[in-house]
């Protein structure tokens, strides 16, 4: 799960990071009234959306002259204008594709002036299982391309969880970023402040880019990237509140509401199967036939006739289904019932494209003569690979 930047900022300073003062901002009104707050001349509005590369970003609306998603201004009439610029437009990014995200929120900050741009990340090292920082002093809005050209000036060092952050790891940080004195010691301080707040937070991912040093030679959080262990969410109430669901797609949501394991992927052919392992095998399969899935889709042990029918409601949502592959094992589900909820979700949804069925398992028979005397037009499959050969056929014959 991923927050925006100003949650994220306002996370980190709880554990000592130092962050410049600001405030959300939901509409223009409120950008302005953010901004009085502030002490001035100089504020930073800040598009929030869930990826990065806003400062170099396009709003789809305002032409390819406009100015991106992170802009300085110099006085209350150039953040009600920026504000007004990119609140309800869309913002392409390298992070966003295309399609691009719309604004619907925006982060008034304190300007800082900059000396210079680090790169600060800290990610789970799934080489060592270790929490490792990622540095750089060629942070700021070009380090996909220092990353790609001069790896040599990305620096990465492991930490031991027995020992955790030690005043070495804190010295390592600052070396790598090549300051010293007192700038070398707010280098450390930094570092363990986002160490702490990796640990006690369970996050994935915390990027700091940049980690700015202003004219008076302070350095500040400038602009802060944090995901977290969706697995360890649990144990975090507070975390979870920070969600923002128009960030998510939509699908795969209205799924998670279900308790569906659903990932939309860019095939034609729409997947619905119980368990995990079967779903990665049924996709494979369809691809070895020369087609592409359109989603993953895990309906768990409990297929249940309601879990089933908001799946296929899910999958028909996707305008790139052109055909439907049920594949489902009857373990702890008797494939009778299964057929029962097939049957019964087909018609609530009015299935318009072709579908092919699998069961196995308990009370198959039973299961296969429900989908025969349903009157529709299901495709009985008999094992995995009758049925992604069945499917295949079926949405060529369509096309
Ligand atoms: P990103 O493009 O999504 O990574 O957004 P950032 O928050 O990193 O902002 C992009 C760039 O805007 C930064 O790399 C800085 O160069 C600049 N920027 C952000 N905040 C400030 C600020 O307070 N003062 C100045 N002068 N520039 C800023
Ligand atoms: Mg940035």
């Amino acid at each position: 799960m991923n927050i925006h930047e100003y949650q994220a900022k306002e996370l980190l300073a709880k554990y000592g990071a130092p962050i410049a003062a600001g405030y959300a901002a939901f509409s223009v009104e409120e950008a302005v009234e953010a901004a009085k707050k502030l002490p001035g001349p100089l504020y930073v509005v800040k598009s929030q959306i869930h990826a990065g590369g806003r400062g170099k970003g396009k709003f789809k609306e305002l032409g390819p002259d406009a100015k991106g998603g992170v802009r300085l201004a110099f006085n209350l009439d150039e953040v009600k204008a920026h504000a007004a610029d990119m609140l309800g437009n869309t913002l392409v990014t390298i992070q966003t594709g295309e399609a691009g995200k719309q604004v619907n929120r925006l982060y008034v900050t304190d300007g800082a002036d900059i000396a210079k741009e680090f790169y600060l990340a800290l990610l789970v090292d799934r080489a060592t299982g270790r929490v490792a920082f990622v540095v750089s002093t060629e942070g700021g809005m070009d380090i996909e391309e220092v990353a790609h050209s001069t790896p040599e000036k990305i620096h990465t060092f492991a930490v031991d969880p027995a020992t955790g952050f030690m005043p070495h790891h804190g010295r390592a940080v600052a070396a790598a970023l090549e300051l010293t004195g007192d700038q070398a010691k707010q280098a450390a301080k930094v570092a363990s402040s986002l160490y702490e707040a990796f640990l006690a937070t369970d996050a994935s991912q915390i990027e700091i880019n940049p980690l700015a040093v202003t004219q008076q030679g302070n350095l500040l959080v400038l602009d802060a990237k944090v995901g977290f262990d969706g697995n360890a969410l649990f144990r975090h109430k507070d975390i979870v509140e920070l969600r923002d669901l128009t960030e998510e797609d939509a699908a795969e949501v209205e799924a998670s509401e279900y308790d569906l394991a659903y990932i939309k992927l860019d095939g034609n052919i729409g997947c619905m199967v119980n368990g995990a392992g079967l779903a990665m095998a049924t996709m494979d399969i369809i691809k070895l036939n020369g087609e592409f899935p359109a989603n993953f889709l895990d309906v768990g042990g409990g297929a249940s006739k309601e879990k089933v029918t908001a799946a296929f409601k899910i999958i028909l949502k996707d305008p790139a289904v052109k055909g439907i592959l049920v594949n489902i094992f009857g373990g702890i589900m008797k494939c009778d019932i299964i057929a029962d909820g097939i049957v019964a979700a087909a018609k609530d949804v009015n299935l318009s494209v072709p579908l092919v069925v699998r069961l196995e398992g308990t009370n198959v028979q039973q299961g296969k003569d429900i989908l025969a005397a349903s009157g529709l037009a299901i495709v009985p499959a008999d094992d995995l690979g009758d049925a992604a050969r069945k499917i295949v056929a079926e949405v060529r014959k369509a096309a």
